[in-house]
C-alpha cells in the first residue's frame, strides 16, 4: 500500500523499552475502592469474597503471561513480578503496564458472578496500574516486604474522615491516618489489616466511624493488639493469615530437581548428611545435571531440551533426567495461592527461579 501523507505521525509514537535484565514490576490498585467496596457492601474489615475475586484476577494474569512468576495481593492492590530475563512485548512498558492493567479488570468482572453470585454488578471497577523496575534482588525483596510487612494494617478499610474504603496509612509505629490526598502510594498490607479490624470492631461496637478513628488515633501496633484483646478477645495472630499476610501466587516446579536427583543419588550416596542443607542439595544437584548433560551429549542428545515437552518420542532416561535438571523458571506448572510470610528468607530460598 501506497504510503499516505498522514503516515508521518506514526514518528510520534516512541519506543518505551524497560531496562534489560531489571526486575519488572508492575502494580494494579482499585481506583475509589472505598466507594465501590461500600456501593457493593463488602464485608468491614475483611471481605473473603472479594480477595478471592481478585486472586482469581491475579490468576487470569499469570495465565496469559508465563512470564509472571510471583504475585502478592491484599485489600485492592495486586503485585506481579515478571522473570529478570522476560522478553515479553520486547519489554514495551506501555504494551506490558496496559495489558496487565487490562487482563486484571476483564477477569475481575468476568468473574465477579462467581464470587458474589446475586450481588449484581452496579457499575464498572477500574484499577490503575504502574510498572516500576529494581535493580537487584534486595530490592525485589523489599518492595514485596514492604507490601506485605504493612499490611497487617490493609482489608476494606477506613478513610481519615471514617468513611469507608481500603486506604488507610498509618505511619509506622503508630500515626496519623493520612488522607487520600496525601497517599502517595498504596497501603501497606499489615499495618492497614490491624488498624481496620480494630477499627471495624470498634463500629460494630457501637462507636461512630469517627469516634473508633479517634479512639485509635496516635495508637502503636502494640496498644491495637491490646485493645483488640482486652476489649474484644481476640488475639490478633488468631485471625486467619489470609487476611493478615494477603495472598501469594506462584507455581510450582512440576519436575523438583534437586528432590529427584538427590532421590537417585541415595543409593550411591553412604554419607547421608552430605546433602542436609538446602545449599548442599542445591550444590549436589548442579553437579549432578552436569553430569547428566555430559552423559546426553555423549549420546548425541540435546540435554538443555526443548523449552517444554512435547509429544515426541518417549525420551531416554538420561534425556529425561536432563530435561528434570533444566533449572526451573517458575513459569510452568500449577499455580498455587499462599498466605505465607514473604518477608523472611525461606519463601524465597525454597524458590530460587523468582529472583534468577
Ligand atoms: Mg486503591
Amino acid at each position: 500500500m501506497a504510503k499516505s501523507r498522514f503516515e508521518y505521525v506514526k514518528n510520534y509514537e516512541l519506543p518505551d523499552p524497560l531496562l534489560p535484565n531489571a526486575h519488572i514490576v508492575v502494580r494494579v490498585d482499585g481506583r475509589g475502592f472505598h466507594k465501590f467496596s461500600d456501593a457493593h457492601n463488602f464485608e468491614k474489615p475483611n471481605d473473603q469474597r472479594a480477595l478471592d475475586l481478585m486472586n482469581a484476577a491475579a490468576r487470569a494474569v499469570m495465565d496469559e503471561f508465563g512470564d509472571v512468576v510471583l504475585a502478592f495481593g491484599q485489600s485492592d492492590e495486586y503485585s506481579f513480578l515478571m522473570r529478570r530475563s522476560t522478553n515479553v512485548y520486547s519489554r514495551r512498558r506501555s504494551k506490558i503496564n496496559s495489558t496487565v492493567a487490562s487482563i486484571f479488570t476483564s477477569a475481575y468482572v468476568f468473574n465477579w458472578a462467581k464470587y458474589f453470585p446475586g450481588a449484581e454488578l452496579l457499575y464498572p471497577p477500574t484499577f490503575d496500574s504502574r510498572v516500576v523496575l529494581y535493580p537487584g534482588e534486595k530490592e525485589v525483596r523489599d518492595y514485596f516486604s514492604w507490601r506485605q510487612a504493612d499490611s497487617e494494617w490493609c482489608g476494606w478499610a477506613v478513610d481519615a474522615d471514617g468513611s469507608g474504603g481500603p486506604v488507610h496509612c498509618l505511619r509506622r509505629g503508630g500515626g496519623v491516618p493520612m488522607s487520600p490526598r496525601h497517599r502517595l502510594t498504596p497501603p501497606p498490607a499489615h499495618i492497614n489489616n490491624l488498624y481496620n479490624t480494630c477499627f471495624w470492631a470498634l463500629v460494630h461496637d457501637g462507636q461512630t466511624p469517627r469516634e473508633a478513628n479517634r479512639t485509635l488515633q496516635g495508637t502503636n501496633s502494640k496498644d491495637k493488639n491490646e485493645l483488640l484483646f482486652s476489649r474484644f478477645g481476640t488475639n490478633y495472630n488468631d485471625i486467619p493469615p489470609y487476611f493478615r499476610k494477603g495472598s501469594v501466587l506462584v507455581r510450582v516446579d512440576p519436575n523438583p530437581v534437586p528432590v529427584v536427583l538427590l532421590e537417585a543419588d541415595d543409593d550411591a550416596d553412604d554419607d547421608g548428611d552430605e546433602d542436609a542443607t538446602p545449599e548442599a542439595a542445591l550444590a549436589s544437584a548442579v553437579e549432578k545435571r552436569l553430569s547428566v548433560e555430559a552423559a546426553a551429549k555423549a549420546n548425541g542428545e540435546d540435554a538443555s531440551g526443548p523449552k517444554q515437552a512435547g509429544g515426541s518420542a518417549m525420551p531416554t532416561t538420561e534425556a529425561a533426567h536432563a530435561k528434570k535438571a533444566k533449572p526451573y523458571e517458575g513459569t510452568t506448572g500449577e499455580i498455587v495461592v499462599l498466605h505465607e510470610d514473604i518477608i523472611r528468607n525461606p519463601f524465597w530460598r525454597a524458590r530460587p527461579w523468582l529472583l534468577a
